[in-house]
């Protein structure tokens, strides 16, 4: 059945060839009484109303969105899902002046990998698929979920086979990433590890294929630049996209060594060097920007996204949903915190959380814009200026949705 949102203030996000770098990030051309034609799931049409309506009559059901802005659903490019279980008491200890270093194996990413290892996996996929489901009711309709609590061949398999189990139970459009080189696994040398993630969890994953792309963690606590860049590698061999968490709590090198090998995405980037901005900009690598991560360990500095922009990087920012660093799974609090916090505008936050991030997870082609033959993943916001998605840090601006192509009321009074 047709269905065409009508009378909205559009904001397709059309980009000729994402992402969005620099200055482009910021220029939105908005269809003032705008409509969307969405057939099968998929957008048919996109143009001024009375255009479209001239052409596609009046019998479809429409949807009047007069007086509200439509965007395309957030595409959240860096979660930790599927994980266990909360560490709210970690999170106190932190007020109370401990380091996320302090808490050691009592905390921190040993301790989310135990409760993965004691919970069933009935139990992890209801709890999962409750927060996904809270995930589109504040918009987002694309998720990438990761590996990297299993920590072992068999645990870090099972995450990826639960992220397959859910992928199959939620309306989400998905990505699987394989986090291989997240924390040194307990009671196994690096070295060691890492020749059982090049010879086995690897092959075997993509044999599998359970992942879309990878992602390692460059930290003194994690992987070496050197270790990182070996795995990396490899990956690249079997055509999958690479991530590479980086220069989030030190300068250790692993951008520059991300950057040669042309990643993806580069994640966090609280402390990269200034000398890394000038390859970044001739590189095609998004720098993704986590300030949930950044707000809850309170960090500073926080990265310079004014200076990013300035030497023509392109931006993407996601919640990096996790219970350790970041509990926050609200795409539009999210937006509020990279303009609040790192100086993006409305605009440029927009195209951030949408086309950027899923150029990021290279599904550019599929979503993240409005635009005829992409998935019909639609937000019809409760406001008509998108100053108010930032302004009402808190509040969730999502009026109605549709993920794909399926209308979901979240808010009616509003
Ligand atoms: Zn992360």
């Amino acid at each position: 059945m047709r269905q065409i949102i009508v009378h909205g203030k559009i904001y397709p996000l059309t980009t000729p060839i994402p992402p969005r770098r620099g200055l482009e990030m910021a220029k939105q051309t908005i269809i003032d009484d705008g409509a969307v034609v969405i057939e099968q799931g998929i957008i048919e049409a996109i143009g001024p109303t009375n255009q479209i309506l001239a052409e596609f009559g009046h019998q479809p059901t429409l949807v009047d969105a007069k007086g509200s802005i439509v965007i395309p659903g957030f595409v959240d490019c860096h979660t930790h899902l599927p994980f266990a279980g909360w560490r709210a008491d970690e999170y106190r200890q932190r007020l109370m002046g401990r380091t996320y270093q302090d808490l050691g194996k009592l905390g921190g990413i040993a301790r989310s990998s135990q409760q993965f290892h004691e919970s069933p996996d009935e139990d992890i996929v209801a709890f999962c698929e409750s927060l996904i489901h809270e995930m589109l009711f504040n918009g987002t309709t694309t998720i990438e979920m990761k590996s990297g609590y299993g920590l072992s061949v068999a645990g870090e398999l099972r995450q990826l086979r639960l992220i397959q189990e859910l992928r199959h139970r939620v309306e989400q459009r998905t990505v699987s990433t394989g986090l291989f080189l997240h924390t040194p696994p307990p009671n196994l040398p690096k070295d060691r590890w890492l020749i059982k993630v090049l010879d086995e969890l690897l092959p075997q994953a993509h044999q599998l294929q359970w992942i879309d792309a990878v992602d390692a963690f460059v930290e003194s606590t994690a992987f070496s630049v050197h270790e990182v860049g070996e795995f990396l590698r490899e990956a690249q061999k079997l055509n999958l996209n690479i991530r590479v968490h980086s220069d989030q709590f030190s300068h250790l090198g692993g951008t520059a060594m991300a950057l040669n090998l042309r990643a993806r995405g580069i994640d966090h980037l609280d402390h990269i060097h200034s000398h890394d901005l000038a390859p970044f900009e001739a590189s095609p690598s998004v720098a993704v920007l986590l300030p949930g991560a950044t707000y809850s360990m309170g960090h500073k500095p926080h990265p310079p996204a004014r200076k990013m922009i300035d030497h023509n990087i392109a931006i993407a920012i996601a919640s990096d949903f996790n219970p350790g660093t970041s509990p926050i799974s609200s795409m539009p609090l999210i937006i509020s915190m990279a303009v609040h916090f790192f100086g993006l505008s409305p605009e440029e936050a927009l195209s951030a959380s949408t086309i950027n991030a899923a150029y990021v997870l290279g599904v550019d082609h599929e979503v993240g814009s409005l635009e005829v033959g992409k998935r019909a993943d639609v937000l019809i916001l409760d406001t008509d200026t998108l100053d108010s998605i930032p302004y009402r840090a808190g509040h969730n601006p999502v009026r109605q949705l549709f993920v794909h192509g399926r209308l979901v009321t979240i808010n009616p009074s509003s």
